[in-house]
């Protein structure tokens, strides 16, 4: 079994006698790793690594540091097969949806490299007599960067290329389930030309995000998880008086009014309610059918569900992240037909014997789910499409807005006042129109509304860039030689 260490100032670091736990591959079942968790005196290590090597990096110069992007963008791309592997074993993704999560990361990394230009403040000449004003944006100094276990690699790569760009230095707590991904970034970044200490990555529980939130020289974090963790990170942190964006936990509704393509729509149902095993964010889990389609919209996404594959040798989706994860998950099923819901496609007669020791749910499909019901009121996180029956656009309205959450959400129509119309009206960060997953570019910014996001700022785009930087506002008088006196009024601008 391979070990995989903090990574602290360029140096693995595996103490002994310290806690530690067992990275399983979702698909065997297979010890695949073992990481230490990070007490906090490793806390305070990773964090004295990050604040030794801030000075040195916020003063050198952005073209030094955009080479350094240049070439890990270089590199990663040249070697992203192999992180893929690293993910498909630890978190269970198949491969392409694997590459697929580090193309999308690829695309932050390629937006830092523009950072000279992001970075460029406002100069005004003149402003009062010899007096000129420029803007500036400085790093804040370390940040912590705390992540979750559904994309193990893209989700560090939503903030730190920004992160480091910008001049910061970075502790990253990747999720202690698929931890090795983070590693292998990190030391490639090392063969990029970043100098150590600039990244760390500090493995860990509760313990290291505690005390990150909580040290006195961490300047911000970055959260990316669950809701009910993400708003006690943001309350702790920012109760320690540090910058926070936390990102939390979605139930991205899909509306479907009677003008649509049913075929498009049933296709980006199913990509969406099941790709990566429903384990994204932005995965659709519930489609809401508007008025008489209903019927035949579900028969066109259960044809397509019955069709899909969890075995051979290019399955469409792969394990949950574990066994503990994927009876919770049935769970949600057993509760939902237990309240009245209609089981279309059935995925708990996915055998276990089929693959021992694998934590597989086959893709299932829930038709006349109410609001009412247990599965539609929480996050499931797992392959399981619920669909919800309105009559009208207002109900289908209505029915996202008083959701708690309002990550993602999508509509289906040819009508373009129909989709204008919901993109002003629905309480959701990020909107598709006829796109199921509308996840932002690197160049716009990720994140949601309500219980999805606690704090201001979303992720990458130039909100990440000033979440990473603090304004400066410099007033410069270069009067003439010939001029001078004293003026001990207050100053005025003439
Ligand atoms: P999680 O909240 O269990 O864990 C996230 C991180 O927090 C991990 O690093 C974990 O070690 C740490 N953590 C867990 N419990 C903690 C506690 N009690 N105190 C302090 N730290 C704790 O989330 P997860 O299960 O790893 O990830 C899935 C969740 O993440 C889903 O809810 C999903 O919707 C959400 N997510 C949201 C987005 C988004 O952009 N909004 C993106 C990806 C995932």
């Amino acid at each position: 079994m391979a070990t995989t260490s903090h990574l602290i100032n360029g140096r693995n670091v595996f103490p002994s006698g310290v806690r530690t736990t067992e990275v399983e591959n979702p698909a065997n079942g297979e010890v695949v790793a073992e990481i230490p968790l990070a007490s906090p005196a490793e806390v305070d290590q990773a964090v004295a690594a990050a604040k030794d090597a801030f000075q040195s990096w916020r003063s050198t110069s952005l073209s030094r540091r955009v080479q350094i992007l240049f070439r890990y963008r270089e590199l990663l791309n040249a070697r992203k097969d192999e992180l893929a592997a690293i993910i498909s074993r630890e978190h269970g993704k198949v491969h392409s949806d694997a590459l697929g999560e580090v193309t999308r990361g690829l695309e932050v990394v390629e937006f830092a490299c523009g950072i000279p230009h992001l970075l460029k403040g406002s100069f005004t000449q003149n402003a009062s007599t010899s007096v000129d004003v420029h803007s500036a944006r400085h790093p804040l100094g370390p940040v912590a960067v705390i992540t979750p276990f559904n994309f193990p690699a893209m989700v560090p790569m939503w903030f730190t290329p920004i992160a480091v760009a910008t001049g910061n230095t970075v502790v990253i707590k990747p999720s202690e389930k698929d931890p090795s991904a983070v590693n292998w970034q990190v030391e490639l970044w090392k063969e990029a030309g970043l100098p150590d200490g600039v990244v760390n990555v500090l493995h860990g529980d509760k313990v290291a995000v505690d005390g990150l939130l909580n040290h006195p020289d961490i300047q911000s974090v970055s959260f990316v998880g669950s809701t009910p963790v993400a708003k006690y990170v943001y309350e702790t942190g920012t109760a320690a008086g540090k910058r926070v964006q936390a990102l939390g936990g979605a139930k991205n509704h899909m509306v479907v009014l009677p003008d649509a393509n049913l075929d498009r729509a049933a296709d980006s149902a199913v990509s969406a309610g099941y790709g990566s095993a429903g384990e994204r964010c932005m995965a659709i889990s519930v489609t809401v059918a508007v008025g008489d389609i209903a019927d035949e919209l579900v028969e066109k996404i259960a044809e397509r569900t019955r069709g899909l594959s969890l075995k051979g040798e290019d399955p469409d989706m792969g394990p949950l992240i574990s066994k503990a994860h994927r009876d919770k998950v049935r769970g949600y099923v057993d509760g939902a037909e237990a309240e009245g819901a209609s089981l279309v496609v059935d995925g708990r007669t996915w055998e276990e014997s089929d693959q021992p020791g694998a934590a597989f749910l086959g893709p299932t499909l829930l038709d006349n789910v109410t609001p009412e019901m247990k599965a539609y009121q929480e996050e499931i996180f797992g392959p399981v499409l619920c669909v919800v029956r309105v009559e009208t656009y207002q109900e289908a309205l209505e029915l996202i807005n008083a959701n708690p959450y309002g990550n993602g959400t999508a509509i289906f129509t040819r009508d373009g006042a129909a989709a204008r119309r919901f993109e002003m009206d629905v309480q959701v960060g990020m909107i598709g129109v006829n796109v199921p997953i509308p996840v932002p570019m690197a160049y716009y910014s990720f994140g949601g509304w309500k219980n999805s996001l606690f704090g201001d700022s979303h992720a990458h785009g130039t909100e990440g860039v000033h979440f990473f930087t603090r304004g400066k506002a410099v007033t410069t008088r270069w009067g003439d030689p010939a001029e001078g006196g004293l003026e001990l009024g207050f100053p005025q601008n003439d």
